[in-house]
């Protein structure tokens, strides 16, 4: 099972697809006439209220969440953008694409940012940073706010392991001035394929929907114009399909029970591991607005994670797929000078990007395993655990593993 939202399809997704596909029949003679598409508005309207933030665009994926965000934003070629070494590659890819640059940052035990690493990078061409959610947690939001203030940065959250998740009460993706989210398989709810931003500004925002779609400005409750105010630019198509929106739209009531499930099966296998000298619990930055999707240890010795995780069929989150940045074959390109990107120039040859730039993020993952608890994903290095819909005896069982596997170490 890849996501926890997965377990939770029924009837609402169903009904609302259904509903979506009504709508289309009902509008097939009006050619000249096309009306919004109820249902996208409505996941954007059902979004807004559950996360409380101004505007909301629902978009095709996570990746393009966050390239329209980037885009909103006005950041482009000569800026900088700071984003941890350890994300999914579409973190960085969505920032090549904008034309910036990424100076990937260290993390700390959080497996999210490291703020003073953050500090230290910042130059007259930082204009923002990417901090990402990773694994259902959030990022240190107080601390990274303090910093792009002190230098007057952007924020753009990459939200999209974390949906649902928030930082001291506030919802991730709404703290910084623009938060991307995915929906895909994988992620905490799903619709297969599709995302959305949120934003509280409202020139983020029109900038954000013009670029999603072709120019057009926002017109709320009307079809789109094109005389509209506001910034006159082109854009692309990342509309999200009102089918998909259907199945989020669904989805997006069911997030709460979905984190309240995963979040107890977490506290269950949590509390059957137990502690040990050998290794410490990941740090949280906000114990109770995690998703708790994923439930991760950091040993004290990278041989006794390497142990632990072979004797249990997995991985050590070095060994994460796309998701930490010396795994990333087109960012080693782009250290190389080579061109990466179809749309822009090469960098310049740079050794920012090479295996081992990142020492403290490669010494932390390399002792670090993670458990599946709602994310099922060998690719994230999380391929042993357990899921929501485990029972009692499984996660027992999963523990034991665990255990007996740290015993015999
Ligand atoms: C999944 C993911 C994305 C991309 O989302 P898609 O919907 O697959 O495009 C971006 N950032 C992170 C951290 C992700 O995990």
């Amino acid at each position: 099972m890849p996501g926890p939202g997965y377990a939770f399809f029924g009837t609402e997704e169903w009904e609302n697809v259904k509903g979506a596909m009504s709508d289309w029949e009902a509008t097939r003679t009006a050619y000249d006439k096309v009306p919004e598409i109820p249902v996208v508005r409505r996941f954007e309207r059902g979004a807004l209220d559950h996360f409380g933030a101004n505007h909301c665009v629902a978009v095709s994926s996570g990746t393009a969440a966050l390239v329209t965000a980037l885009a909103a934003l006005d950041i482009g070629p000569g800026d900088e953008v700071i984003v941890p070494g350890y994300t999914f590659l579409a973190s960085i890819g969505a920032i090549i694409y904008s034309g910036a640059t990424p100076i990937i940052a260290e993390i700390d035990e959080s497996f999210t940012l490291n703020p003073a690493d953050v500090e230290s990078r910042i130059t007259e061409r930082t204009k923002a940073i990417m901090p990402v959610h990773m694994l259902g947690a959030p990022s240190d939001m107080d601390a990274l706010t303090a910093i792009a203030q002190r230098h007057g940065l952007l924020i753009l959250e990459d939200v999209a392991q974390a949906c649902g998740a928030s930082f001291h009460g506030r919802h991730l993706g709404t703290i910084g001035d623009a938060g991307a989210f995915s929906l895909n398989t994988f992620k905490v709810i799903t619709c297969r394929e599709g995302g959305f931003l949120l934003t509280n500004s409202p020139r983020t925002y029109q900038r954000a929907y013009s670029f999603h779609d072709q120019g057009w400005f926002p017109l709320e409750g009307q079809r789109n114009t094109d005389r509209g105010s506001g910034d006159l630019i082109f854009g692309l198509n990342f509309r999200l399909a009102d089918l998909a929106a259907g199945v989020a739209l669904a989805q997006l009531s069911k997030l709460d029970r979905v984190l309240a499930t995963t979040r107890a099966a977490k506290r269950t296998l949590a509390e059957q591991i137990s502690t040990h000298p050998r290794f410490t619990r990941r740090v949280l930055h906000d114990p109770d607005g995690e998703c708790g999707t994923i439930l991760a240890y950091i040993f004290n010795e990278r041989a006794d994670a390497q142990a632990v995780a072979k004797a249990l069929g997995t991985k050590t989150m070095d060994d994460s797929g796309k998701h930490h940045y010396a795994n990333m074959a087109q960012l080693q390109a782009l250290g190389r000078g080579e061109r990466v990107c179809p749309f822009r120039k090469p960098e310049p040859v740079s050794d920012r990007y090479n295996p081992g730039a990142l020492p403290q993020t490669d010494d932390i993952l390399q002792r670090s395993i993670a458990l599946s608890v709602g994310v099922t994903d060998s690719y994230l290095g999380a391929g042993f655990g357990i899921s929501v819909s485990s029972t009692p005896e499984q996660i027992t069982h999963i523990a034991a593993q665990f255990r007996r596997a740290v015993a015999s170490l």
